[in-house]
């Protein structure tokens, strides 16, 4: 029989006052097991503390209870002070009387009762703790980073700085994500390359970083610390380390289509790099356009002209396979289709374009050098509308969250066409203009300084008359319809996670929301951590942001990481579940229910094997197997038996 101690905490009055903290100790020194009762003002305080200290060594106790508060907030100092008096430190537990007790009664008498049930219940649990030992496990000094759009360059970039080996992996031929793609950024106006492409180079030529561009990662095993991850490199057609770049493979090639970078509306080959400053600047063979693959064995003309015979039609796709001890996952967004909003007749009507469009016309770089131009017939365009929550805020048809850029971004677009052409108008619709963020509101008042008319409402039908543009809405303040003839529509379209991410969330066994955004361990406390420990999340992937914000939280991904990737070895808490094998059928139904994916069905021995690295002691298996063989470190059933006997028992 163990020999407990119980120390009880007034917690100044926030317990005493409704808790009579006397009467309380004497009842609670008769319980069975029970050798010591002592109470005290400020248990957590250092005197307190050595109440414990001291009460462990003079009257031999095996084990200690600490009614207080939450065990969250000072489970550690009492398991520390348990240690220092000789203990193991999961021999010592906390019966929370403050919060479950104290704060939600006013009647004292029901209070000081269900304050020793509380008490006398973790005194069972501790009658049958076990002395256990936290698990360690040795670390992998590496870092995979999964996309290389700013967040994670930065992500990259930050851990790459700190000494820790990082590896980039971006599914694309080259990194800088939608960035690249922008013109202008909000609110300061920044040439977006001209912010970009340094750290883009940095990344490129950063000793410490080594950037798998135009590949995927196929499969990641193992946990924390120590994960194995296939890669699949795709074929590019071109010998990367031969090739210089010279670009001149795709002056010649004659297949010229779409080009995505400029969202359909410049051309490139079917040879290309997406864009003059690409990193890495090594051109790819696009398969579905290209002359050879099409008709085999004809044209190769880019691999005539190659001075360096880079060009390689039997290139195969690879598999890499890396060893690294934490992953970022930083894979971004897509925009919402517009095709979807069919009311606003884009695909028809060729001036009804999408902001991202919108971006690369006002782009110096892009297909327009920086001229506002129709689609149509390549004039200058003296009246655009704009369309703000195009697919956002619209839970019947569309999406129901806030896209959370589009008004900064509509307001930058509308000035820099003002900026442009000067006699230009921009009508912008809205539903509400939200400015949150660092000087976003004084941009947004410049925007109507320099004379954009905002009309707070929506539009219900875009179509053409007579080859102009008819845009027809509501004003809801003057609560009048309006018509508004226009050169020009651009569609503020919503943003969603990058399109076809299941499979890598499914690979790296993370969860995501009902947007298919990725799902934080907690929305407050902890942003940047996934569900599953050592995976991190930084940018748009986990819900709408602007680059600040990405960079931001890129940062916090990369220190999350650091912290593992600096150690030699990392700790866990061992109160994990457990399997007794002899009693485990292999069903596997705790396969299924583990939100960690912490069980495995060891199909050899047909029973189940814990990854402790992963569990976190959630207990889903432990409710779920039918026959108890997974059973929670000091938190088993008979513990747990105990515990409701004591309480109904006492009542
Ligand atoms: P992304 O830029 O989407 O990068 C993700 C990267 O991951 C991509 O390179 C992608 O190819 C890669 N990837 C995806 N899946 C995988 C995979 N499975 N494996 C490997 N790689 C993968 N913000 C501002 O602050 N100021 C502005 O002025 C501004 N203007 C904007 C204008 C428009 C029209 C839009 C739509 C957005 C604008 N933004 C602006 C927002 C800005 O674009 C985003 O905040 C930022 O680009 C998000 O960066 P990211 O790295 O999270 O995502
Ligand atoms: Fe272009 Fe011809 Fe080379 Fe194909 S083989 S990429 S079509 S030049
Ligand atoms: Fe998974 Fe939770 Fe069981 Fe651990 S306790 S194995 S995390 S279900």
């Amino acid at each position: 029989m163990k020999r407990i101690g119980v120390f009880i905490c007034h917690c100044g009055i926030n317990i005493a006052k409704t808790v009579d903290v006397e009467a309380l100790t004497e009842e609670i020194k008769k319980y069975p097991g029970v050798e010591h009762a002592e109470n005290y003002k400020y248990m957590c305080s250092d005197p307190g503390q050595n109440l414990v200290i001291d009460a462990i060594k003079e009257q031999k106790l095996d084990a200690v209870v600490v009614a207080a508060c939450s065990p969250t907030l000072h489970e550690n100092t009492f398991r520390n002070a348990s240690e220092r008096g000789g203990l193991n430190r999961y021999v010592c537990e906390m019966a929370n009387i403050r919060e479950h007790c104290s704060w939600v009664h006013d009647d004292k008498t029901v209070a000081t009762k269900k304050a020793s049930l509380i008490i006398k219940t973790i005194v069972e649990k501790v009658k049958y703790d076990e002395p256990l030992e936290p698990i360690q496990v040795n670390v992998t000094k590496r870092a995979l980073v999964i996309g290389g759009g700013i967040a994670g360059i930065q992500a990259a970039l930050d851990i790459a700085n700190a000494g820790v080996e990082t590896i980039l992996v971006e599914k694309g031929p080259s990194i800088g994500g939608r960035m690249a793609q922008l013109s202008e950024t909000f609110p300061t106006l920044d040439c977006s390359q001209c912010i970009l492409t340094p750290k883009m180079v940095e990344v490129s030529q950063h000793k410490k970083i080594k950037l798998i561009a135009y590949s995927e990662v196929e499969d990641v095993e193992g946990s924390v610390g120590n994960f194995k991850v296939k890669i699949k490199r795709k074929a590019a057609y071109v010998d990367q380390a031969k090739c210089t770049g010279c670009g001149i493979c795709y002056e010649k090639c004659p297949i010229k289509v779409d080009s995505e970078f400029e969202e359909g509306l410049g051309k490139r080959k079917a040879i290309y790099t997406p864009f003059p400053q690409a990193v890495p600047n090594k051109p790819i063979i696009d398969t579905e356009h290209c002359t050879f693959f099409l008709k085999p064995g004809k044209c190769k003309v880019c691999q005539i002209v190659c001075p360096v015979q880079a060009v390689d039609f039997e290139q195969q796709d690879e598999i890499l396979e890396e060893e690294v001890g934490a992953i970022v996952v930083a894979t971004g967004y897509d925009i919402y289709e517009p095709e979807k909003l069919k009311e606003y007749g884009y695909g028809t009507i060729p001036d009804v374009i999408t902001s991202m469009q919108f971006e690369r016309l006002l782009s110096a770089s892009g297909p327009t050098v920086g001229d506002v131009r129709r689609v149509s017939d390549g004039k200058e365009p003296k009246r655009i509308v704009f369309i703000q929550c195009a697919g956002s805020r619209d839970k019947e048809n569309h999406l129901e969250y806030c896209s959370k850029i589009c008004c900064m971004y509509t307001a930058k677009h509308a000035l820099l066409y003002k900026h442009r052409v000067h006699d230009g108008e921009a009508i912008i619709f809205y539903i509400d203009v939200r400015t949150a963020g660092k000087g976003y509101e004084e941009f947004y008042n410049r925007v109507t300084d320099e004379g954009a008319t905002y009309i707070r409402g929506k539009v219900s039908k875009v179509y053409q008359d007579n080859g102009k543009i008819i845009v027809l809405g509501a004003d809801t303040l003057s609560g009048k319809q309006v018509e508004v003839e226009a050169d020009m529509v651009v569609l503020a379209l919503g943003m969603v996670p990058t399109r076809n991410s299941e499979a890598l969330v499914r690979t790296l066994k993370i969860q995501c929301d009902a947007n298919a955004f990725l799902t934080e361990a907690h929305p407050k406390l902890r942003p940047v951590e996934s569900n599953t420990t050592g995976i991190y999340l930084a940018g748009a992937a986990q819900g709408p942001k602007d680059i600040p914000e990405v960079v931001a939280q890129a940062s916090g991904a990369a220190s999350k990481a650091i912290a593992i990737l600096t150690q030699d070895e990392i700790t866990f808490e061992p109160t994990i579940a457990g399997v007794d094998e002899d009693l485990c059928s292999g069903c596997g139904i705790c396969v299924g229910v583990c939100p960690y994916n912490a069980r495995e069905l060891d199909r050899e021995e047909m029973v189940i094997k814990v990854v402790e690295a992963l569990c976190q002691g959630c207990g889903s298996c432990s409710s779920a197997c039918p026959s108890g063989a997974a059973q929670q470190r000091n938190l088993i059933d008979r513990q747990i038996e105990r515990m409701v006997v004591s309480a109904l028992e006492e009542n």
